[in-house]
């Protein structure tokens, strides 16, 4: 019997995409809406992401979900139910176990100071890795409802349920603004946090409550029917009550968070479709919702090719020739996905399931930035949100001429007209999930060339565009509560706060020789094993470079 009733709002932190799967006249891949054109977000994928939660959360505390077998009596199961595909059940005498919540669909309930349409349309590309032009073949579009905007939040719970604390502990990380719903992560979308979180107990003391009870269709349906009475100190006591659970033996570091301020140093323009028919311009900054964005996808495209490109020049200064290099480079060709013509980690995968019965295990075998940075069947644990510009000069305009190549005179018909957005203002946060510590050393490089001016996002390097500078950082790293500690006021949703730094400087400092060695370990150590031939784009005879020790030291020096 339902018991408890929970509520609230989920407010987007970043936008949301949650996926209809079939494609419109208009998008590639819009948002899913109900029979009357109204957007919602599925109970289904609410519970899913609950779910999925909890099971990350419960294995950092010990818990092991087994994927597919019914008499798995981890959390995440006994709260939300076995997860047996039907053919392991058939004939079977496992007793399944029914899910314990019911989550609901939730619906828009404020649009968060959005004055037009709740959801805005972007082109997504892949960054070309030869040309760092656009690729054509990677290019799509998705529809995504803008951050900021409110949906409603309920779930009906049964009482009778073992580790129903770690219902609380989910709860308690979604207040904190670390819940995920739908795609889109690794380019920071679907981030969401929950506020304004009631919880209501089944009350059938008076013979009016029960009558009012029984003539109600659902415990959930009306909005605070008599017989629900608010127990406001749940969430706390529960944690409170089960802290010996939420706690281990050897802490470890789950989340790195790195918010970062960013400046350019000049002009820049991050463009699609829509923004360039908004301005009537050939190439125009993105705008949501009266605002400038610098899209995750853009942020994230540029930090993975910059390191991408340093993991290869280390690699190559390290190798003892092209064979020795490619037995283990470091980072593929990520959008060479042809099977018969090697170069990205997929390619190499689907090769192999495409010889028969051939297994990889993704963990092992990819290149070490597919591990980082995530590739199709792998997922990234790396995130970072759209930047959105809070403070900018003016926005010019530009006008451009091609030239002939032949005449060397303007071709008529190649003039152009760029918006460009000059000297904004911008901040993103980058959210690491079990970063190892050849991961940080990697990233700790990449943040360093765009403290020292390297890295451009956008449209027109050549024109010296995008060109970043880093202006602020903050660093914090979340770790799971040694059973030792106490209760302490650096607790963050169900982990504690540790090792924070509030420059670029101080990180580096203190913790440049260890991630540092460790990269240079990881990158000795690795084999590339999904390489199964080679390519022209890996082919090509890489010089050695002077001076790489210098710019890429083993620790220590800066
Ligand atoms: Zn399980
Ligand atoms: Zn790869």
């Amino acid at each position: 019997m339902i018991e408890w009733v929970i509520e609230g709002r989920l407010r987007l932190l970043t936008n949301l995409h949650v996926g209809s799967g079939s494609p419109n006249d208009c998008v590639d891949l819009p948002v899913v809406r109900d029979g009357e054109g109204s957007i919602f977000i599925p109970g289904t994928s609410v519970a899913g992401a609950l779910r999925g939660n909890m099971e990350e959360l419960q294995k950092v505390l010990g818990w092991e979900h087994r994927h597919g077998d019914p008499t798995c009596d981890c959390p995440a199961c006994a709260i939300f139910g076995s997860s047996a595909p039907s053919e392991y059940v058939v004939g079977a005498r496992v007793r399944l176990v029914p899910s314990h919540v019911w989550v609901y669909d939730s619906y828009v309930v404020s649009e968060g100071g959005n004055t037009r349409e709740v959801t805005t349309i972007r082109d997504h590309v892949g960054i070309d890795r030869v040309t760092s032009a656009a690729a054509h073949h990677a290019k799509y579009n998705k529809e995504s409802v803008l951050a900021g905007t409110e949906f409603s939040f309920r779930l009906a719970v049964e009482s009778d349920m073992e580790h129903w604390y770690m219902l609380a502990a989910v709860l308690e990380e979604w207040k904190c603004g670390r819940g995920f719903i739908g795609g889109g992560k690794s380019i920071g979308f679907g981030k969401v946090e929950i506020v304004d979180l009631r919880v209501f107990r089944l009350d059938l003391s008076s013979i009016e409550k029960l009558l009012d009870y029984l003539e109600s269709d659902s415990i959930a349906e009306s909005a605070e029917p008599s017989f629900l009475s608010e127990e406001p100190d749940w969430l706390p006591d529960v944690l409170l009550q089960n802290w010996n659970n939420l706690v281990v033996d050897s802490p470890e570091r789950v989340f790195v968070e790195l918010d970062l301020e960013l400046s350019v140093d000049g002009g820049v323009v991050v463009s699609d479709i829509i923004s360039q028919f908004d301005e009537k311009c050939d190439v125009a900054p993105i705008k949501q919702d009266k605002q400038y964005v610098i899209p995750g996808s853009s942020l994230r495209g540029m930090l993975r090719a910059q390191a991408e490109r340093i993991s290869r020049t280390m690699a190559t200064n390290a190798s003892n020739g092209i064979d020795d290099y490619l037995e283990r480079c470091p980072a593929c060709h990520p959008f060479n996905l042809s099977t018969s013509h090697e170069g990205s980690c997929e390619s190499g995968y689907r090769a192999r399931l495409g010889e028969g019965g051939g297994t990889v295990d993704l963990g092992e075998e990819t290149c070490l930035a597919c591990r980082f940075f995530g590739m199709t069947h792998l997922g990234s644990r790396l995130s970072i949100s759209d930047g959105f510009v809070e403070d900018f000069k003016s926005l010019d305009k530009f006008n451009f001429v091609a030239i002939d190549r032949f005449t060397g005179g303007g071709l008529d018909t190649a003039l152009f007209d760029a918006a460009v957005l000059m000297f904004p203002k911008f901040t993103t946060r980058i959210l690491l999930e079990h970063p190892m510590d050849w991961e940080l050393g990697w990233l700790l490089l990449v943040i360093r060339d765009i403290q020292d001016g390297l890295l451009s996002v956008g449209w027109g390097k050549s024109k010296g565009f995008g060109r970043l500078r880093l202006e602020k950082m903050r660093v914090r790293e979340l770790w799971t509560v040694d059973k030792s500690e106490p209760i302490s006021a650096r607790r963050n949703g169900v982990f504690v706060v540790k090792n924070e730094y509030d420059s670029f400087t101080r990180l580096w400092n203190d913790m440049s020789s260890l991630y540092l060695n460790a990269l240079h370990q990881a990158l000795s150590a690795h084999e590339w094993k999904l390489r199964n031939g080679t390519d022209s784009y890996f082919n090509r005879r890489i010089e050695d470079t002077l001076f790489l020790s210098d710019l890429y030291p083993k620790g220590g020096s800066n």
